[in-house]
Protein backbone atom coordinates (compact mmCIF):
# COMPACT_ATOMS: atom_id res chain seq x y z
CA UNK A 1 0.00 0.00 0.00
CA UNK A 2 1.52 3.31 -1.13
CA UNK A 3 0.70 6.47 1.39
CA UNK A 4 1.62 9.70 1.81
CA UNK A 5 2.84 10.94 5.11
CA UNK A 6 4.13 14.45 5.27
CA UNK A 7 5.48 15.96 8.51
CA UNK A 8 5.24 19.60 8.59
CA UNK A 9 7.94 21.36 10.51
CA UNK A 10 9.04 18.60 12.59
CA UNK A 11 11.88 16.58 11.03
CA UNK A 12 12.26 12.66 11.11
CA UNK A 13 14.43 12.64 14.35
CA UNK A 14 11.21 13.53 15.91
CA UNK A 15 9.85 10.58 14.42
CA UNK A 16 12.78 8.04 15.57
CA UNK A 17 12.84 9.27 18.42
CA UNK A 18 9.04 8.49 19.28
CA UNK A 19 9.56 5.57 18.38
CA UNK A 20 13.04 4.33 20.57
CA UNK A 21 11.16 5.55 23.57
CA UNK A 22 8.42 3.24 22.94
CA UNK A 23 11.05 0.37 22.66
CA UNK A 24 13.05 1.85 25.20
CA UNK A 25 11.90 -0.09 29.00
CA UNK A 26 9.92 0.88 31.07
CA UNK A 27 8.76 4.23 28.97
CA UNK A 28 7.55 7.07 29.70
CA UNK A 29 5.43 9.25 27.67
CA UNK A 30 7.56 12.26 26.26
CA UNK A 31 5.57 15.11 28.54
CA UNK A 32 5.59 17.33 24.74
CA UNK A 33 2.53 19.18 23.80
CA UNK A 34 2.26 18.31 19.18
CA UNK A 35 -0.71 17.57 17.10
CA UNK A 36 -1.88 15.45 14.88
CA UNK A 37 -3.24 16.87 11.33
CA UNK A 38 -6.58 14.89 9.90
CA UNK A 39 -8.31 15.62 7.02
CA UNK A 40 -10.92 13.19 7.73
CA UNK A 41 -11.17 12.11 11.45
CA UNK A 42 -13.96 9.44 12.62
CA UNK A 43 -13.85 10.14 16.41
CA UNK A 44 -16.11 6.83 17.56
CA UNK A 45 -18.77 9.05 18.76
CA UNK A 46 -20.12 11.21 15.78
CA UNK A 47 -22.49 9.30 13.32
CA UNK A 48 -20.69 11.69 10.46
CA UNK A 49 -16.49 11.66 10.17
CA UNK A 50 -15.00 15.40 10.94
CA UNK A 51 -13.21 17.33 8.21
CA UNK A 52 -9.51 19.54 8.97
CA UNK A 53 -9.08 18.78 12.38
CA UNK A 54 -6.17 19.11 14.60
CA UNK A 55 -5.47 16.62 17.51
CA UNK A 56 -3.47 18.45 20.07
CA UNK A 57 -1.58 15.86 22.06
CA UNK A 58 -0.03 16.23 25.34
CA UNK A 59 2.12 13.39 26.87
CA UNK A 60 0.08 10.51 27.12
CA UNK A 61 -3.46 12.11 26.54
CA UNK A 62 -5.29 13.99 23.97
CA UNK A 63 -5.93 17.76 25.26
CA UNK A 64 -8.26 18.75 22.64
CA UNK A 65 -9.37 18.51 19.03
CA UNK A 66 -9.89 21.80 17.29
CA UNK A 67 -10.23 23.47 13.90
CA UNK A 68 -6.98 23.03 11.27
CA UNK A 69 -7.70 26.93 10.93
CA UNK A 70 -6.99 27.57 14.36
CA UNK A 71 -3.53 25.47 14.70
CA UNK A 72 -1.29 28.31 13.76
CA UNK A 73 -2.76 30.31 17.14
CA UNK A 74 -1.75 27.09 19.18
CA UNK A 75 2.20 28.20 18.48
CA UNK A 76 2.98 24.12 18.58
CA UNK A 77 6.30 23.08 16.75
CA UNK A 78 5.18 19.85 15.84
CA UNK A 79 2.77 19.19 13.78
CA UNK A 80 2.02 15.39 11.90
CA UNK A 81 -0.33 16.48 8.80
CA UNK A 82 -1.82 13.00 7.21
CA UNK A 83 -2.69 13.38 3.33
CA UNK A 84 -6.97 14.02 3.19
CA UNK A 85 -6.73 10.21 1.47
CA UNK A 86 -6.14 9.34 4.87
CA UNK A 87 -8.66 8.26 7.53
CA UNK A 88 -7.95 9.16 11.55
CA UNK A 89 -9.10 6.98 14.23
CA UNK A 90 -9.28 6.25 17.80
CA UNK A 91 -7.34 2.96 18.63
CA UNK A 92 -9.92 0.23 18.40
CA UNK A 93 -10.67 -1.99 21.07
CA UNK A 94 -10.82 -5.68 20.38
CA UNK A 95 -13.65 -7.59 23.20
CA UNK A 96 -12.56 -11.12 22.58
CA UNK A 97 -9.32 -12.72 22.29
CA UNK A 98 -6.65 -15.23 23.33
CA UNK A 99 -3.38 -13.91 23.55
CA UNK A 100 -2.54 -17.90 24.87
CA UNK A 101 -3.81 -19.60 21.75
CA UNK A 102 -2.35 -19.72 18.10
CA UNK A 103 -4.78 -21.59 16.72
CA UNK A 104 -3.38 -24.46 17.94
CA UNK A 105 -3.12 -26.78 14.63
CA UNK A 106 -4.53 -30.48 14.83
CA UNK A 107 -1.58 -30.96 12.57
CA UNK A 108 0.54 -30.17 15.09
CA UNK A 109 -1.54 -31.71 18.50
CA UNK A 110 -3.85 -29.08 18.66
CA UNK A 111 -5.33 -27.55 21.70
CA UNK A 112 -3.93 -30.49 23.96
CA UNK A 113 -0.20 -30.38 23.37
CA UNK A 114 -0.41 -26.43 23.84
CA UNK A 115 -1.18 -27.84 27.77
CA UNK A 116 0.88 -30.73 28.22
CA UNK A 117 3.94 -29.91 26.48
CA UNK A 118 4.65 -26.48 26.26
CA UNK A 119 6.52 -24.85 28.93
CA UNK A 120 4.51 -21.38 30.37
CA UNK A 121 7.21 -19.49 29.44
CA UNK A 122 7.18 -20.38 25.94
CA UNK A 123 3.40 -20.08 26.13
CA UNK A 124 3.94 -16.47 27.25
CA UNK A 125 6.60 -15.83 25.18
CA UNK A 126 3.97 -16.96 22.29
CA UNK A 127 1.64 -14.37 23.65
CA UNK A 128 3.83 -11.53 23.79
CA UNK A 129 3.74 -11.62 20.26
CA UNK A 130 -0.19 -12.06 20.02
CA UNK A 131 -0.41 -9.17 22.10
CA UNK A 132 2.13 -6.73 19.17
CA UNK A 133 0.21 -8.68 16.96
CA UNK A 134 -3.06 -6.71 18.13
CA UNK A 135 -1.02 -3.44 18.16
CA UNK A 136 0.51 -3.25 14.73
CA UNK A 137 -3.43 -4.34 13.59
CA UNK A 138 -4.59 -1.23 14.73
CA UNK A 139 -6.27 -2.27 18.92
CA UNK A 140 -5.11 -0.36 21.28
CA UNK A 141 -7.13 -2.29 23.73
CA UNK A 142 -8.33 -5.67 24.34
CA UNK A 143 -10.65 -7.97 26.66
CA UNK A 144 -8.56 -11.21 26.67
CA UNK A 145 -10.94 -13.91 27.69
CA UNK A 146 -8.67 -16.68 29.69
CA UNK A 147 -5.39 -18.12 29.24
CA UNK A 148 -6.39 -21.87 28.36
CA UNK A 149 -4.43 -23.12 30.81
CA UNK A 150 -1.65 -20.72 31.19
CA UNK A 151 -3.59 -19.77 34.32
CA UNK A 152 -2.34 -16.16 35.83
CA UNK A 153 0.62 -15.73 32.51
CA UNK A 154 -2.38 -12.99 31.57
CA UNK A 155 -1.78 -11.04 34.31
CA UNK A 156 1.78 -10.21 33.74
CA UNK A 157 1.65 -9.69 30.19
CA UNK A 158 -0.99 -6.93 30.74
CA UNK A 159 1.55 -5.32 33.82
CA UNK A 160 4.75 -5.90 31.47
CA UNK A 161 2.66 -4.03 28.72
CA UNK A 162 1.68 -1.60 31.34
CA UNK A 163 4.95 -1.22 32.43
CA UNK A 164 6.97 -0.74 29.42
CA UNK A 165 8.69 -3.70 28.97
CA UNK A 166 6.89 -5.27 26.29
CA UNK A 167 4.15 -3.62 23.52
CA UNK A 168 1.02 -4.39 23.40
CA UNK A 169 -2.45 -3.00 24.01
CA UNK A 170 -4.64 -2.11 26.96
CA UNK A 171 -5.36 -5.27 28.32
CA UNK A 172 -8.42 -6.03 30.51
CA UNK A 173 -7.67 -9.86 31.44
CA UNK A 174 -10.15 -12.79 32.85
CA UNK A 175 -7.14 -15.05 34.14
CA UNK A 176 -8.55 -18.75 34.41
CA UNK A 177 -12.17 -18.41 32.96
CA UNK A 178 -14.88 -20.99 35.00
CA UNK A 179 -16.60 -23.68 34.00
CA UNK A 180 -18.08 -27.22 35.48
CA UNK A 181 -16.88 -31.01 35.82
CA UNK A 182 -16.85 -32.05 32.64
CA UNK A 183 -17.28 -28.74 30.86
CA UNK A 184 -13.78 -28.15 29.72
CA UNK A 185 -10.85 -29.71 28.16
CA UNK A 186 -8.57 -31.59 28.44
CA UNK A 187 -10.90 -34.82 27.89
CA UNK A 188 -10.95 -37.97 26.21
CA UNK A 189 -8.19 -38.84 28.29
CA UNK A 190 -7.95 -42.39 30.76
CA UNK A 191 -10.13 -41.52 33.81
CA UNK A 192 -7.77 -42.59 36.47
CA UNK A 193 -5.33 -39.63 35.03
CA UNK A 194 -5.31 -36.49 36.84
CA UNK A 195 -4.84 -33.85 33.77
CA UNK A 196 -5.04 -30.19 34.21
CA UNK A 197 -7.63 -28.16 32.21
CA UNK A 198 -8.16 -25.20 30.62
CA UNK A 199 -10.30 -23.56 32.68
CA UNK A 200 -10.50 -23.43 36.43
CA UNK A 201 -13.87 -26.09 37.12
CA UNK A 202 -16.35 -25.82 40.11
CA UNK A 203 -19.29 -27.31 41.38
CA UNK A 204 -21.80 -25.83 43.62
CA UNK A 205 -22.50 -21.96 44.60
CA UNK A 206 -19.84 -22.29 47.21
CA UNK A 207 -17.54 -23.08 45.02
CA UNK A 208 -17.93 -20.78 42.08
CA UNK A 209 -17.82 -18.22 44.92
CA UNK A 210 -14.59 -19.19 45.99
CA UNK A 211 -12.88 -19.37 42.37
CA UNK A 212 -14.38 -16.37 41.85
CA UNK A 213 -13.13 -14.44 44.74
CA UNK A 214 -9.40 -16.38 43.66
CA UNK A 215 -9.43 -14.81 40.29
CA UNK A 216 -10.36 -11.11 40.96
CA UNK A 217 -7.71 -11.48 44.44
CA UNK A 218 -5.40 -12.69 41.95
CA UNK A 219 -5.75 -9.50 39.91
CA UNK A 220 -8.41 -10.92 37.43
CA UNK A 221 -10.36 -7.51 35.57
CA UNK A 222 -13.18 -9.51 34.57
CA UNK A 223 -14.47 -12.65 35.10
CA UNK A 224 -15.54 -15.44 32.17
CA UNK A 225 -17.85 -18.46 32.45
CA UNK A 226 -18.71 -21.11 29.92
CA UNK A 227 -22.30 -21.42 30.64
CA UNK A 228 -22.74 -24.05 27.56
CA UNK A 229 -20.03 -26.72 26.65
CA UNK A 230 -20.12 -28.95 23.84
CA UNK A 231 -22.61 -28.44 20.81
CA UNK A 232 -24.46 -31.00 18.22
CA UNK A 233 -27.13 -31.62 16.15
CA UNK A 234 -30.17 -33.23 17.25
CA UNK A 235 -32.17 -35.77 14.83
CA UNK A 236 -34.32 -32.71 14.20
CA UNK A 237 -31.12 -31.25 12.74
CA UNK A 238 -31.37 -28.31 15.63
CA UNK A 239 -28.16 -26.98 17.08
CA UNK A 240 -28.54 -28.61 21.09
CA UNK A 241 -25.21 -27.25 23.32
CA UNK A 242 -24.48 -28.89 26.55
CA UNK A 243 -25.43 -26.55 29.57
CA UNK A 244 -22.54 -26.11 32.47
CA UNK A 245 -23.64 -24.42 35.31
CA UNK A 246 -27.03 -24.06 37.11
CA UNK A 247 -28.32 -20.72 38.17
CA UNK A 248 -27.69 -20.87 41.77
CA UNK A 249 -23.93 -21.11 40.45
CA UNK A 250 -23.94 -18.44 37.75
CA UNK A 251 -25.52 -15.73 40.44
CA UNK A 252 -23.26 -16.71 42.68
CA UNK A 253 -20.22 -16.03 40.19
CA UNK A 254 -21.96 -12.60 39.09
CA UNK A 255 -23.25 -11.80 42.85
CA UNK A 256 -19.35 -11.69 43.74
CA UNK A 257 -18.06 -10.22 40.70
CA UNK A 258 -20.57 -6.95 40.76
CA UNK A 259 -19.55 -7.03 44.39
CA UNK A 260 -15.95 -6.24 43.33
CA UNK A 261 -17.28 -3.73 41.16
CA UNK A 262 -16.38 -5.99 38.09
CA UNK A 263 -18.55 -7.67 35.16
CA UNK A 264 -19.19 -11.26 34.01
CA UNK A 265 -18.34 -11.83 30.38
CA UNK A 266 -20.54 -15.77 29.69
CA UNK A 267 -20.07 -17.87 26.55
CA UNK A 268 -23.32 -19.14 25.70
CA UNK A 269 -24.32 -20.63 21.84
CA UNK A 270 -27.80 -21.05 23.08
CA UNK A 271 -30.77 -23.51 24.48
CA UNK A 272 -30.54 -23.84 28.76
CA UNK A 273 -27.28 -22.58 29.16
CA UNK A 274 -28.00 -19.07 27.71
CA UNK A 275 -31.32 -18.82 29.34
CA UNK A 276 -29.43 -19.60 32.97
CA UNK A 277 -26.68 -16.88 31.49
CA UNK A 278 -29.75 -14.34 31.15
CA UNK A 279 -31.40 -15.28 34.18
CA UNK A 280 -28.00 -14.86 36.49
CA UNK A 281 -26.91 -11.32 35.18
CA UNK A 282 -24.30 -12.31 32.91
CA UNK A 283 -22.96 -8.63 31.55
CA UNK A 284 -21.50 -9.81 28.24
CA UNK A 285 -22.86 -12.95 25.91
CA UNK A 286 -20.02 -14.19 23.98
CA UNK A 287 -20.54 -15.53 21.16
CA UNK A 288 -25.10 -15.92 20.91
CA UNK A 289 -24.74 -18.05 18.23
CA UNK A 290 -28.80 -19.05 18.25
CA UNK A 291 -30.88 -16.04 20.14
CA UNK A 292 -34.39 -16.70 20.41
CA UNK A 293 -36.86 -13.46 20.30
CA UNK A 294 -36.84 -14.03 24.11
CA UNK A 295 -33.22 -14.26 25.23
CA UNK A 296 -32.98 -10.99 22.98
CA UNK A 297 -35.94 -8.82 24.60
CA UNK A 298 -33.84 -9.96 27.46
CA UNK A 299 -30.80 -8.41 26.94
CA UNK A 300 -32.21 -5.39 25.75
CA UNK A 301 -33.92 -5.16 28.53
CA UNK A 302 -30.80 -6.02 31.13
CA UNK A 303 -28.59 -4.07 29.08
CA UNK A 304 -26.66 -7.15 28.00
CA UNK A 305 -23.27 -6.71 25.59
CA UNK A 306 -23.31 -9.24 22.45
CA UNK A 307 -19.88 -10.30 21.37
CA UNK A 308 -20.83 -12.45 18.48
CA UNK A 309 -17.57 -13.24 17.38
CA UNK A 310 -18.62 -13.81 13.59
CA UNK A 311 -14.82 -14.96 12.03
CA UNK A 312 -13.92 -18.23 13.75
CA UNK A 313 -17.16 -19.55 12.49
CA UNK A 314 -16.51 -19.05 9.13
CA UNK A 315 -12.96 -19.81 9.21
CA UNK A 316 -13.16 -23.34 9.05
CA UNK A 317 -15.64 -26.07 9.32
CA UNK A 318 -15.41 -29.83 8.92
CA UNK A 319 -16.29 -31.62 6.02
CA UNK A 320 -19.78 -31.76 5.46
CA UNK A 321 -20.80 -35.42 5.98
CA UNK A 322 -19.00 -35.63 9.56
CA UNK A 323 -20.99 -34.55 12.69
CA UNK A 324 -18.31 -32.34 13.32
CA UNK A 325 -19.62 -30.61 10.18
CA UNK A 326 -23.19 -30.82 10.25
CA UNK A 327 -22.59 -29.07 13.71
CA UNK A 328 -20.29 -26.43 12.13
CA UNK A 329 -23.09 -25.73 9.64
CA UNK A 330 -25.68 -25.87 11.91
CA UNK A 331 -23.37 -23.01 13.81
CA UNK A 332 -23.21 -20.89 10.79
CA UNK A 333 -27.03 -20.81 10.22
CA UNK A 334 -28.40 -19.78 13.36
CA UNK A 335 -25.53 -17.11 13.82
CA UNK A 336 -25.99 -14.54 11.46
CA UNK A 337 -29.97 -14.12 11.60
CA UNK A 338 -29.08 -14.05 15.35
CA UNK A 339 -26.76 -11.17 14.90
CA UNK A 340 -29.43 -9.60 12.74
CA UNK A 341 -32.09 -9.81 15.10
CA UNK A 342 -29.81 -8.56 17.61
CA UNK A 343 -29.00 -5.70 15.92
CA UNK A 344 -32.95 -4.65 14.58
CA UNK A 345 -33.90 -4.83 18.20
CA UNK A 346 -30.85 -2.55 19.62
CA UNK A 347 -28.74 -4.94 22.09
CA UNK A 348 -25.88 -3.34 22.07
CA UNK A 349 -22.87 -5.25 20.23
CA UNK A 350 -19.16 -5.54 20.75
CA UNK A 351 -16.70 -6.11 18.30
CA UNK A 352 -14.88 -9.42 18.77
CA UNK A 353 -13.03 -11.98 16.98
CA UNK A 354 -11.91 -14.70 19.08
CA UNK A 355 -8.47 -14.58 17.48
CA UNK A 356 -5.99 -16.75 18.97
CA UNK A 357 -8.60 -19.67 18.29
CA UNK A 358 -7.62 -18.68 14.73
CA UNK A 359 -3.87 -18.09 14.15
CA UNK A 360 -2.50 -14.44 14.54
CA UNK A 361 -0.42 -14.76 11.87
CA UNK A 362 -2.93 -15.88 9.31
CA UNK A 363 -2.48 -13.29 6.12
CA UNK A 364 -5.82 -14.31 5.46
CA UNK A 365 -7.57 -13.32 8.82
CA UNK A 366 -6.73 -10.47 9.94
CA UNK A 367 -8.53 -9.81 12.68
CA UNK A 368 -10.04 -6.66 11.04
CA UNK A 369 -11.86 -9.22 8.42
CA UNK A 370 -14.97 -9.17 11.27
CA UNK A 371 -16.12 -5.66 10.77
CA UNK A 372 -16.85 -7.12 6.36
CA UNK A 373 -18.86 -10.30 8.57
CA UNK A 374 -20.43 -7.33 10.45
CA UNK A 375 -21.59 -5.20 7.93
CA UNK A 376 -23.01 -8.15 5.91
CA UNK A 377 -25.12 -8.74 8.25
CA UNK A 378 -26.62 -5.36 8.73
CA UNK A 379 -24.56 -2.65 10.53
CA UNK A 380 -23.44 0.35 9.01
CA UNK A 381 -20.09 0.30 8.69
CA UNK A 382 -20.24 3.83 11.13
CA UNK A 383 -22.07 1.07 13.73
CA UNK A 384 -18.84 -1.75 13.01
CA UNK A 385 -16.98 0.76 13.84
CA UNK A 386 -18.61 2.65 16.92
CA UNK A 387 -18.72 -1.81 18.32
CA UNK A 388 -15.04 -1.62 18.11
CA UNK A 389 -14.35 2.27 19.95
CA UNK A 390 -17.24 4.06 21.81
CA UNK A 391 -19.35 0.79 22.21
CA UNK A 392 -16.63 -1.13 24.18
CA UNK A 393 -14.98 1.55 25.93
CA UNK A 394 -18.72 2.12 27.82
CA UNK A 395 -18.60 -2.09 28.30
CA UNK A 396 -15.06 -1.73 29.85
CA UNK A 397 -16.20 1.19 32.01
CA UNK A 398 -13.87 2.87 30.46
CA UNK A 399 -16.25 6.03 28.34
CA UNK A 400 -14.34 8.85 27.37
CA UNK A 401 -11.18 7.66 28.02
CA UNK A 402 -10.42 5.27 24.94
CA UNK A 403 -12.30 4.19 22.16
CA UNK A 404 -12.99 8.36 21.43
CA UNK A 405 -10.99 10.88 20.15
CA UNK A 406 -11.67 13.76 22.52
CA UNK A 407 -10.13 15.86 25.15
CA UNK A 408 -9.09 13.74 27.96
CA UNK A 409 -9.05 10.25 26.33
CA UNK A 410 -6.08 8.49 26.23
CA UNK A 411 -3.41 9.47 22.69
CA UNK A 412 -4.49 6.55 21.34
CA UNK A 413 -4.96 7.26 17.60
CA UNK A 414 -5.06 5.06 14.37
CA UNK A 415 -5.13 6.13 10.76
CA UNK A 416 -5.71 3.99 7.60
CA UNK A 417 -5.19 4.95 4.25
CA UNK A 418 -8.76 5.22 2.32
CA UNK A 419 -12.36 5.52 3.35
CA UNK A 420 -13.79 2.83 6.33
CA UNK A 421 -16.84 4.42 6.04
CA UNK A 422 -17.16 2.99 1.79
CA UNK A 423 -15.27 0.02 2.42
CA UNK A 424 -14.33 -1.40 6.10
CA UNK A 425 -11.81 -3.09 4.61
CA UNK A 426 -9.34 -1.20 4.64
CA UNK A 427 -9.27 -1.09 8.25
CA UNK A 428 -7.31 -4.36 7.31
CA UNK A 429 -4.12 -2.13 6.59
CA UNK A 430 -3.87 0.09 9.65
CA UNK A 431 -1.03 2.22 8.63
CA UNK A 432 -0.28 3.95 11.99
CA UNK A 433 -1.03 3.31 15.44
CA UNK A 434 -0.24 5.79 18.55
CA UNK A 435 -0.61 4.26 21.95
CA UNK A 436 -0.39 6.00 24.94
CA UNK A 437 1.14 8.81 23.23
CA UNK A 438 3.64 6.66 21.73
CA UNK A 439 3.65 5.67 18.08
CA UNK A 440 4.28 2.29 17.46
CA UNK A 441 3.81 2.19 14.18
CA UNK A 442 4.28 4.44 10.99
CA UNK A 443 4.18 3.02 7.67
CA UNK A 444 1.79 5.98 6.62
CA UNK A 445 4.56 7.50 4.39
ZN1 LIG B 1 -13.13 -17.35 23.04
Amino acid sequence: MRNRWRVVVLGPCFLIAMFAQAQSNPAKPADEVWAIRAGTLVDGRSDQPLHDKAIIIHGNRIEAVIDADALASRNIARVVNFAASVTVMPGMIESHTHIFLQGEDPAKGGYDVNILKYPLAYRAARATVSARRLLEQGFTTARDVETEGAGYGDIGIRDAINDGWIPGPRLFVVTKALSTTGGYPLEGFAPELDLPKGAQLADGPVEFRKATREQLGNGADWIKVYMTHRSWVDRDGHLQSQPTLTLDEIKAVVDEAHGWGKKVACHAYNGIGMRRALDGGCDSIEHGLELTDADIAQMVRQGTWYCATLTPYYYWNAPPDTPEGKRDRARVAVHGPSFQKALKAGVKIVFGTDAGSFEWTDPNSPIAAEFARMVEFGMTPMQAIRSATSMPAVMLDMEGQIGVVAPGAFADIIAVQGDPLRDVNVLKNVGFVLKDGKVFKNELR
